[in-house]
This record gives C-alpha cells, structure tokens and sequence, in this order.
C-alpha cells in the first residue's frame, strides 16, 4: 500500500491505476475473509457446535492460500524492486508459501472438509 502510494510512473503514483487498486481491494478484503474464517474456527471451539474439524481445515487452507497469493501480488506491484531482495516483499513470498506445506498440506485439508462435508470424518 505504502509503495502503491510512493512509486511513481507515468507522472503518477501506481496506485492511481486501476489495475492496481483492484489488486489491492482483492487482497484486503481477502485477507479480512481469511481472519474472519480463523475467528469463526475459535468461535467453534468455545462452543463445541461440532464444526470445528471442517472450520479449522476451511480456516488454515483459505488463509495460507491468501497468504500466497497476497504476497504475490505484493511482489508484483514492487515490480523487478519486489522480485530482488531491495524489499521484504519476496521473502514474504517464501514465508507465506510454507504455510500451504507445514502444520497439515492444502491437499490434506481439502481432504478433511471433503470428508467432513460428506459425514466420513477422518
Ligand atoms: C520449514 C519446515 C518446517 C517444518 N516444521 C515441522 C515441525 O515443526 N514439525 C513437524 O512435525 N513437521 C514439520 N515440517 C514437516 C512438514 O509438516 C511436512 O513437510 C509436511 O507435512 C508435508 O510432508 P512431506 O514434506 O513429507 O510431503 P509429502 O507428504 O511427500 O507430500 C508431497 C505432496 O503430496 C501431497 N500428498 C501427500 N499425501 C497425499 C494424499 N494422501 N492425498 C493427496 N495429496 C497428498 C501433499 O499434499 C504434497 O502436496 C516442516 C517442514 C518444513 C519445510
């Protein structure tokens, strides 16, 4: 947000192109929809409603999957600046994308909401 704000081309901040500002509503409302999935996963655990195993799978796999692409796009408005090491943004990408690998892969929470949706468990 701040270098969408700083970075000037074309005789204006890049923030005021619109490809831009949709980059940056897409990844702030998703993330808002990730931190409201992981809420709603300890909301389940405080009142034992039985939907914890699917919300906790449906929470980890969608905020580690934003998390990834959010760091991406993060890149990308950096531009060649985001892609070196000048700025965080590309060790963001690294950081982010173990999350969709360690603590249970995407595939395996995939599996748990399939399982848990069709009353198998797991
Ligand atoms: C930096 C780092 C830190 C770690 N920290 C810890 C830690 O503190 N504690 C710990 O216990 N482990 C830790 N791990 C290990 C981590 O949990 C495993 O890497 C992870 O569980 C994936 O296992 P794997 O690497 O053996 O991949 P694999 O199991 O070989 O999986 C490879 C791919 O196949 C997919 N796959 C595997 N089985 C299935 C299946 N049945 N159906 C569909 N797809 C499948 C996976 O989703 C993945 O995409 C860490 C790993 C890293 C890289």
């Amino acid at each position: 947000l701040d270098y969408a704000q700083e970075r000037e081309q074309f005789g204006r901040p890049i923030g005021d192109f619109q490809a831009i500002q949709h980059k940056l509503a897409d990844m702030h409302t998703e993330a808002e929809a990730a931190r409201n999935l992981t809420y709603k996963s300890a909301w389940s655990v405080d009142h034992a409603d039985g939907q914890l195993t699917k919300l906790a799978s449906m929470a980890k796999e969608f905020a580690s999957r934003t998390a990834v692409k959010n760091a991406n796009e993060c890149v990308q408005i950096h531009g060649g600046s985001g892609y070196v090491d000048d700025f965080d943004a590309e060790r963001f990408y690294r950081d982010a994308k173990i999350t969709q690998i360690y603590e249970g892969t995407t595939e395996i929470q995939k599996m748990i909401i399939a399982r848990e949706l069709q009353g198998k468990g797991f």
